[in-house]
């Protein structure tokens, strides 16, 4: 068998100039857990061409989402960028990925920090009410440059609030912090100086970070993570891993190439 499957485009929505997102079917045999990546593509003179796609719904949802980039001159999104509804795509049969509760150890608190397209996992996460069985509180955070960037606000601040049946663990459980770095809004600059500054702290409503309680998944460039891992790291968090538990976890939203 294939290790490539196929599913059709069921609804495309343009963000930004350089930001969509788009929904597909999901065979029933695609299984995946929330928070995790699949290998996703199209079929570009005869061959797959693939790249990693963080799954935007979550485990239990019939539809894929996608959240998605548009490199002007990117091998895929240059192509991919003008999906439409009924088009086909390419999916791997394999989805993977380290942002799991199970590799974290039990905790108090859990920080998702996202840049950028790195908010696609944790949107999968934040639908999946288990993450508040584990978790007493959950704080997402999003960085992005641009106001205009920031994917899915209405839905985190309107809409999930109210779902039928995630509402009342939402409003109780999750505190979502978008925050931009080049146009004046409501919370200004980067993740790391938010957390050195004592805002992050100020608008969850917490203490500041601490290894003994509080756990963190990290999903953002090369740059962010650069950044952040010392950070935790001198505060006294282990990366977790399949093999053993620890206290964040970590996952590039994308590769330098
Ligand atoms: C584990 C994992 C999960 C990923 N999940 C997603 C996802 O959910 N959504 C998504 O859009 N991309 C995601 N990516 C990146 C994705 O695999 C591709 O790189 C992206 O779709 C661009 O493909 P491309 O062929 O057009 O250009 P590529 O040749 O793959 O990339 C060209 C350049 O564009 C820049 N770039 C690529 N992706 C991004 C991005 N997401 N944000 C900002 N700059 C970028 C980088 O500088 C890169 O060197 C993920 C990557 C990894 C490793």
């Amino acid at each position: 068998m294939s290790n490539l499957t196929t599913a059709r485009v069921l609804t495309v929505d343009h963000w930004t100039d350089r930001l969509f997102s788009f929904t597909a079917t999901r065979e029933p045999g695609l299984r995946f857990r929330s928070g995790q990546f699949v290998m996703l593509g199209l079929q570009v003179e005869g061959k797959p061409l693939l790249r990693a796609y963080s799954i935007a719904s979550a485990a239990y949802e019939d539809q894929l989402e996608f959240l998605s980039i548009k490199v002007p001159d990117g091998p895929l999104t240059s192509r991919l960028q003008h999906l439409a509804p009924g088009d086909e795509i390419l999916l791997g049969r394999k989805p993977t990925g380290t942002l799991l509760p199970d590799l974290l150890l039990p905790g108090k608190r859990l920080y998702l920090f996202a840049t950028g397209t790195g908010l696609a996992p944790f949107l999968s996460l934040v639908k999946d009410p288990e993450l508040y069985e584990r978790f007493e509180q959950v704080v997402l955070v999003h960085g992005v440059r641009h106001i205009a960037e920031l994917a899915y606000r209405q839905f985190l601040t309107e809409e999930l609030p109210r779902h039928e049946l995630l509402g009342e663990l939402v409003q109780a459980q999750l505190r979502y912090i978008p925050t931009v770095t080049r146009e004046p809004f409501q919370t200004n600059g980067r993740i790391t100086d938010l957390i050195a500054n004592g805002k992050l702290a100020e608008l969850a409503g917490a203490p500041a970070l601490h290894a003994a309680e509080d756990r963190v998944m990290l999903c953002g460039s090369p740059a962010m993570l650069t950044d952040l891992r010392p950070i935790l790291e001198a505060a006294g968090f282990n990366e977790g891993s399949h093999n053993e538990p620890g206290e964040f976890v970590v996952e590039r939203a994308f590769a330098e190439r």
